[in-house]
């Protein structure tokens, strides 16, 4: 869990998964006059691994190598454009789906019981990647109990950032309505201007 999983009322079995989303950042809108930055959080083999430390997930204490990266990178990837599609759509989506597919392959899990007496998913994998695999966890139990619909992509080309929809009819398609809503909106008001005159 961070502090922006807290800020926006990510669920906690949903907050790895969704800061993993979220390391890739392509906003590029201006607000208040000035430019969003983009960023990757992601870009060397020292950054996934200090990643997964800062979040408790380096479970073995293994190296992340060049190709562990590759792998990430590509886990993100589809696991953003599977999450771009809508929740309706999203078993639809056979190309997503058999991409993501693929990928998942490469952090197998297995079911293990826990100390505490309860059953939970853990890596089938005993290198560096392990520590990728509770984010899999997460994807696996939120199909199960149904949040994972509600983790989706904010509709707006400039902003692309995962987001839960706490709403109640889980029918939000902005990050935030303040932000990216109005200026979707503003601008195909300022469209429909244009065309009609
Ligand atoms: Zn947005």
């Amino acid at each position: 869990m961070s502090r922006e999983s807290k800020k926006f009322g990510v669920p906690d079995e949903l907050a790895n998964l969704y800061d993993f989303a979220n390391t890739l950042d392509v906003r590029h809108f201006t607000h208040h006059g000035v430019l969003h930055p983009q960023g990757d959080e992601l870009t060397q083999t020292r950054e996934l691994a200090a990643w997964m430390a800062q979040r408790g997930l380096s479970l073995t204490g293994a190296k992340v190598t060049p190709a562990m990266l590759v792998a990430a990178i590509e886990l993100r990837t589809l696991i953003r454009d599977y999450l771009q599609c809508d929740p309706l759509e999203r078993s639809r989506n056979k190309d997503a789906v058999r991409a993501l597919n693929k990928t998942l392959k490469f952090f197998p899990l297995v079911v293990t019981a826990a100390n505490d007496g309860s059953m939970v998913l853990r890596s089938a994998r005993e290198d560096a990647l392990a520590g990728l695999s509770p984010i899999v966890a997460e994807l696996y139990d939120g199909s199960g109990n149904g949040t994972l619909d509600r983790l989706k992509m904010c509709a707006s080309d400039e902003c692309r950032r995962v987001f839960f929809d706490r709403s109640k009819p889980s029918t939000r398609r902005w990050c935030m309505s303040s932000l990216c809503g109005n200026r979707m909106k503003t601008r195909s008001y300022r469209d429909r201007q244009r065309n009609a005159g």
